[in-house]
């Protein structure tokens, strides 16, 4: 899928539409303070394997692409619902 850097969509803040800045949101290192990151470290900790079974089957085809958008009017961001795709890169 390719997106170009700028389009115009709909903006929650300003309540029209605007130009918005297209940024793809990548997945952050998860926070060792976090509570769920906390809860992981202690089920693992100790005798007793990983508390989730391994996934079966095959692996899924495309993968889901968040992308942020941040209106050039407001210059508030907001996440779209994620798509599926391959493949994502920019328009130039
Ligand atoms: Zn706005």
């Amino acid at each position: 899928m390719k997106l170009p850097r700028k389009i115009s969509t709909y903006c929650p803040k300003c309540k029209a539409h605007t130009k918005h800045e297209v940024e793809r949101v990548k997945k952050k290192k998860a926070s060792e303070l976090a509570w769920g990151q906390r809860r992981f470290r202690r089920v693992t900790s100790g005798y007793g394997g990983f508390p989730r079974p391994k996934p079966e089957g095959r692996e899924k085809p495309t993968r889901k692409v968040w992308l942020r958008m941040r209106c050039e009017k407001c210059k508030k961001a907001h996440q779209s619902p994620c798509i599926r795709a391959k493949k994502f890169e920019y328009l130039e």
